[in-house]
């Protein structure tokens, strides 16, 4: 078995839509990235590249390349497995927490664990996400921006 662990965190701008976990979600402001600033997808791919020891999704995907403009970050994550499976391995299980003052993401966690899920070929229940504040503090807190943490276990195919 091996573990990777993953973390990024993006601001939110206005003029854009918010996408997390490949889910649109409705909010006064979206996210300031190259790609569709998918930030749980974004954190979910380094831990999975990194449980395969295959550097990070900068390395793979990088934001200097136009082909990764607006890119859909499910698709990078998609990717990312297929890194994996070349090397040996398959996803067995991944572990989100995304860190969020505003909106509530609650009600849309599970609705990002399956479509992460299917991205990784996961079954539904071996990808969780959670949804938590930052208790007001920091940059979270104040509504700057959002991060997510992720953990990735892979196993021999
Ligand atoms: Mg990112």
């Amino acid at each position: 078995m091996r573990v990777g662990i993953g973390y990024d965190s993006h601001r939110f701008v206005a003029g854009r839509p918010l996408v997390l976990g490949g889910q649109r979600i409705p909010h006064s402001h979206g996210l300031a990235g190259h790609s569709d600033a998918d930030a749980v997808a974004h954190a979910l791919t380094d831990a999975v590249l990194g449980a395969a020891g295959a550097g990070d999704i900068g390395r793979h995907f990088p934001d200097t390349d136009p082909r990764w403009t607006d890119a859909d970050s499910l698709d990078l994550l998609r990717r990312a497995a297929a890194v994996v499976a070349e090397r040996g391995y398959r996803v067995a299980q991944a572990d989100v927490t995304v860190i969020a003052e505003r909106p509530k993401l609650a009600a849309h966690a599970d609705a990002m664990a399956a479509a992460l899920a299917d991205c990784l070929g996961c079954a539904a229940g071996d990808v969780s996400v959670k949804a938590k504040t930052n208790e007001g503090m920091g940059f979270i807190g104040r509504g700057e921006g959002v991060a997510v943490i992720a953990v990735a276990t892979l196993e021999a195919r």
